[in-house]
């Protein structure tokens, strides 16, 4: 992992954008490193609607966010399951992250989907 990128106490210390747009997705501090493994589909250019049996990514270190109010900006995908996928609010980019419709309290973005400022 980049060093500077988690406070001592856990949290985002740098703000979280989209890699694309520079859309601000999380601000510092407000979000905690979680290790999960989680399975997103790689980013293309092609939307996901087109393309159902594209490649999937396993991703282990995600911020997690307890309450979506907490993003500064952020979109969902289309349910695919009980599962939303994060992606840009303002390009859609994505998926940046991962949402499960059963842990209404819990939203992942990956550290290796966004930018660090
Ligand atoms: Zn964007």
């Amino acid at each position: 992992m980049e060093q500077g990128l988690v406070s001592e106490d856990g949290k985002n210390a740098r703000a979280v954008l989209c890699q694309r747009c520079g859309c601000k997705v999380l601000s510092a501090g407000v979000a905690t490193l979680a290790k999960r493994e989680l399975l997103l589909p790689s980013m293309k250019k092609t939307s996901l609607a087109e393309n159902s049996e594209q490649e999937c990514e396993l991703l282990i270190e995600h911020w997690l966010v307890h309450d979506m109010f907490t993003f500064d900006n952020v979109g969902f995908s289309k349910d695919v399951g009980s599962i939303k996928f994060l992606v840009c609010a303002d390009c859609e980019v994505g998926p940046i992250g991962w949402h499960n419709l059963k842990e209404q309290n819990s939203f992942y973005v990956a550290l290796d989907r966004v930018h660090h400022e």
